[in-house]
C-alpha cells in the first residue's frame, strides 16, 4: 500500500512516519510514505499557494491550482487506484471502520489544509472525500493525516509484530472496549494486580476481560 501526504509542512510530518511501528511497516516494504511538499507545486513565481477569499473575509485560502497538480503528480507516481482524501474540520468522522476501508486501498493521497481552509473546488472536483479526525478545529491537516497514517498502518497485515494484537482491541467491533492491562510489579504503592490475571486460570482471565470489555461499553452508553 501507499500513503502519500500532501503538505506545506513536509518537516512536521515526516519523523512521525519514520518512527516505531510506522517506521518498520515503511522498512519491511508494507507500506510506502511519501510526503509531498504542496509550495513545489505552485505555479507562481514566488511559490504561492494561498490567496484572499473571494466575497471577502478573514485570513487567506488554498488555491486549488497547486494542489490539483500535486494529487496529479501522486497519481501518475503509482499504478493502480488513488483514494484521495482532503482533511477538513467539516468532513465525516474518522473511525476505525473507516481505517479499515482505507487499509484496503491501493494508494491513499491525504490532503492537509492550512490557513482559513481549502478552494472549494478541491471537495467538490478532486477529494473522494472528506475526512474530520474530530469535533475542534486544528491549525492545519498535518495531525490528522498522521491520525490515518497510523490508524491505517497498524491494519496492515504483517505490521503489528504479532497480529493477536488487532483481535481484542478497542473499536474492533462496534462500541467494544479492550479489557484493562496490567504488567509488573504485582503491587506499586498499595494499588494491586486484580487476582484473576495471576491464577494462570486461563477461562476464568478470558470470562474477566470479557466482564471487564462488556462494563467498559454499558458505562460508556449510560
Ligand atoms: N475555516 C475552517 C473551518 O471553519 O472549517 C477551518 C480551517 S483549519 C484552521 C485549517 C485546516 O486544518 C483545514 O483546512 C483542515 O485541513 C485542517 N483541520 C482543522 N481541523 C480539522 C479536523 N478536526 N479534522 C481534520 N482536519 C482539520
Amino acid at each position: 500500500m501507499k500513503i502519500t501526504i500532501l503538505t506545506l509542512f513536509p518537516e512536521v510530518v515526516e519523523p512521525y512516519l519514520n518512527a516505531s511501528i510506522l517506521g518498520r511497516a515503511q522498512k519491511k516494504s508494507l507500506v510506502e510514505y511519501s510526503v509531498l511538499d504542496i509550495r513545489t507545486f505552485s505555479e507562481e513565481r514566488n511559490e504561492a499557494v494561498d490567496d484572499t477569499p473571494y466575497g471577502g473575509g478573514a485570513g487567506m485560502v488554498m488555491q486549488v491550482g497547486p494542489i490539483y497538480n500535486a494529487v496529479t503528480h501522486a497519481k501518475s507516481r503509482t499504478a493502480g487506484e488513488a483514494h484521495v482524501v482532503l482533511l477538513s474540520a467539516k468532513g465525516g468522522s474518522f473511525t476505525q471502520q473507516k481505517a479499515r476501508t482505507f487499509s484496503q486501498k491501493q494508494h491513499l493521497i491525504l490532503i492537509c489544509g492550512r490557513y482559513e481552509g481549502v478552494d472549494e473546488r478541491v471537495a467538490s472536483h478532486i477529494a473522494d472525500e472528506e475526512i474530520s479526525i474530530g469535533d475542534y478545529v486544528l491549525t492545519g491537516g498535518e495531525l490528522g493525516a498522521m491520525v490515518i497514517a497510523d490508524a491505517v498502518t497498524r491494519l496492515i497485515p504483517g505490521a503489528l509484530g504479532n497480529a493477536h494484537s488487532l483481535e481484542e482491541e478497542s473499536h474492533m467491533t462496534a462500541g467494544f472496549k479492550a479489557a484493562p492491562q496490567y504488567t509488573k510489579p504485582e503491587m506499586f504503592n498499595e494499588w494491586q494486580v486484580p487476582e484473576v490475571l495471576l491464577s494462570g486460570n486461563h477461562a476464568a482471565i478470558a470470562q474477566w476481560r470479557e466482564q471487564q470489555s462488556e462494563s467498559q461499553y454499558k458505562e460508556d452508553k449510560d
